[in-house]
């Protein structure tokens, strides 16, 4: 009977807690920085993650940078409050907040918030340094051994702007799905380095349209950013695309509700 009673409890508390997904979502929406326009949340903290899950993204996207110190941490631009993340430390970085009071994220804190759920990928960005390419290989190489070392490698896909820093993914973790953000490559040079697909800006796609086409033939993904204006998004899902990158996912979510 208490065993009854425990199994029970232990159902009741697994059955309501709000990361009850198991698997992941396939919807194509990846929340660009978080979920965090509609309820004005910073972006890349993980109040916008945990939005980006409770909306059910497939995938929510992140950027990482290198301190000076060498601690990788979560933020979008290369500042975090007015301090440059790449020639500042860690402890530097800790005296400066998210406006929602969140303080910077370092990517183990992000990626161990987010394995607490299965339905939302984490887009790892693996930003370039501003500072040297070497710098920029040494962030991809950092990134593929933190995610190793957080057992996260099922949740995470990999982009990048850093063609370099890509190769280096690709090289530290041949299963990893790494695209490219630049919009340099072709679909065909991009399947030859190993990479997974591309993320290339919308603009870009809609000037090379024979670019998705190409992709979708080789295999590789397609996805773009950052895909906002309601009739972009209506054109890159008539595209069949893998993904739609997006400021505006709650957006997204309801023009792809409509059309089942
Ligand atoms: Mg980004």
């Amino acid at each position: 009977m208490r065993f009854a009673l425990f199994t029970l409890l232990i159902f009741i508390i697994a059955s309501s807690a709000s990361f009850a997904q198991k698997s992941f979502h396939q919807n194509k929406v990846i929340a660009h920085r978080g979920a965090w326009k509609a309820n004005d949340l910073p972006q890349n903290s993980l109040a916008s993650l945990k939005q980006a899950v409770e909306l059910g993204c497939e995938g929510s996207e992140f950027d990482v940078w290198m301190t000076a110190d060498g601690v990788l941490v979560v933020n979008h631009d290369a500042d975090f409050e007015g301090m440059e993340i790449e020639t500042s430390t860690y402890e530097q970085l800790l005296t400066k907040k998210h406006e929602n009071g969140e303080k910077l994220a370092t990517v183990e804190e992000y990626l161990k918030a987010g394995k607490k759920q299965k339905g939302t990928k984490l887009i790892f960005e693996i930003k370039p340094s501003k500072i040297s390419v070497e710098r920029s290989i040494e962030v991809a190489e950092k990134s593929v051994l933190a995610v190793k070392k957080m057992r996260a490698e099922k949740w995470v896909d990999y982009i990048t702007f850093s063609y370099e820093g890509g190769l280096k993914a690709i090289e530290m973790d041949p299963k990893a799905n790494v695209a490219y953000l630049t919009g340099d490559k072709t679909p065909a040079e991009l399947k030859e380095a190993g990479f997974f697909g591309f993320d290339y800006n919308i603009n870009l796609l809609k000037q090379n349209p024979q670019w998705i086409k190409e992709a979708q033939e080789l295999g590789l993904t397609v996805n773009a950013w950052t895909v906002n204006k309601e009739e972009d998004l209506k054109w890159f899902l008539d595209q069949n695309p893998d993904f739609i990158t997006t400021d505006e996912p709650e957006l997204l979510l309801k023009l792809i509700e409509e059309r089942k």
